[in-house]
């Protein structure tokens, strides 16, 4: 599914076969989740191809990085740019890119002076698929703050996600939503969370979540719309009063919830403001707009 005998990768400056990649397993991301990654996404539109905002995720990717005390040897330019030609090299239009840095062998709890730079890219569909979704309130808690950064895009930190979507999906969901450590409704395991409220859009603010690109662009397209965004935070009690509620990320874009713990939304999603909101983040992705940086 990810890759074919045809795929091209890119690891540590040079191009390569998928099937030819390999990895240390003494590596200190495979024993210690100590890695960054980022998830981007390209689509073909009128203009030729976009990576949408490849610089957002390139300069997250070094945030990551730095605050992981994790080399990372390349600008955003000279990631954008590899971005781009990995896209070129396997023919991909609309295609999910993912790249990973990952630490050289090292058994010891502190950081390694070398690490590893793979890139790769495939086709995907939106990772929560486009039916309105049954979502369950976790009994898993997102990582506290004061344990690791969570702002930063962290192998480590999906282990988290993972317990959550299985619980989630065991239990006959289709997606959890993770509290914070003090009970408020933080995101998703691979999503920022929102609900609307007599035309009013919510959300938890910073510093107990991811704080997504596509979040920050629900902001942009919310402000142009003239739809108000409060950043609070709220219970799981708050969102079973909400009208509706969705999902949204670079793998789910914008992904309507049906329900919360069985508890159906009444609102109409089609005629809500978050599928306006949705309506309009389709048509930037697909019209040019929101470039990524140009090929350089
Ligand atoms: N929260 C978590 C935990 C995530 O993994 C993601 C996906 N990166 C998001 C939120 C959404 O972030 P973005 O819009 O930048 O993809």
């Amino acid at each position: 599914m990810y890759y074919n005998d045809k795929t091209i990768v890119f690891l540590d400056g040079k191009w390569i076969s998928a099937k030819d990649a390999q990895t240390g397993v003494y590596n200190q991301t495979m024993h210690y989740g100590n890695g960054v990654f980022e998830g981007i996404r390209a689509y073909q539109n009128t203009g030729g191809l976009n990576i949408f905002k490849a610089k957002e995720h390139f300069e997250r990717l070094t945030h990551s990085a730095k605050k992981m005390h994790i080399q990372l040897p390349y600008s955003v330019e000279e990631l954008t740019h590899i971005a781009y030609t990995l896209l070129d090299k396997n023919d991909l239009a609309d295609a999910y890119i993912r790249p990973l840095v990952y630490n050289g062998a090292n058994m010891s709890l502190m950081p390694t002076d070398k690490s590893h730079l793979f890139m790769a890219a495939w086709k995907w569909e939106k990772y929560l698929g486009d039916n309105p979704l049954n979502v369950m309130i976790s009994s898993y808690q997102r990582p506290n703050p004061k344990s690791c950064h969570v702002e930063a895009k962290v192998v480590g930190h999906y282990t988290n996600s993972i317990l959550a979507t299985t619980e989630a999906k065991q239990l006959g969901y289709d997606e959890a939503l993770l509290l914070d450590m003090h009970g408020n409704v933080a995101e998703g395991p691979g999503a920022n969370f929102f609900y609307e409220k007599d035309g009013i859009l919510y959300t938890p603010p910073a510093g107990n979540i991811l704080p997504g690109i596509t979040r920050a662009t629900i902001f942009e397209l919310a402000k142009e719309l003239e739809i108000t965004v409060v950043e609070e935070h709220f219970t799981a009690d708050d969102v079973y009063k909400a009208d509706t509620a969705f999902f949204v990320g670079t793998a789910s874009e914008v992904a309507p919830i049906a329900s919360l713990n069985g508890e159906q939304f009444k609102g109409d999603w089609e005629g809500s403001a978050g599928h306006n909101i949705y309506l309009m983040y389709r048509q930037k992705v697909r019209y040019n707009q929101y470039q990524g940086l140009t090929i350089v």
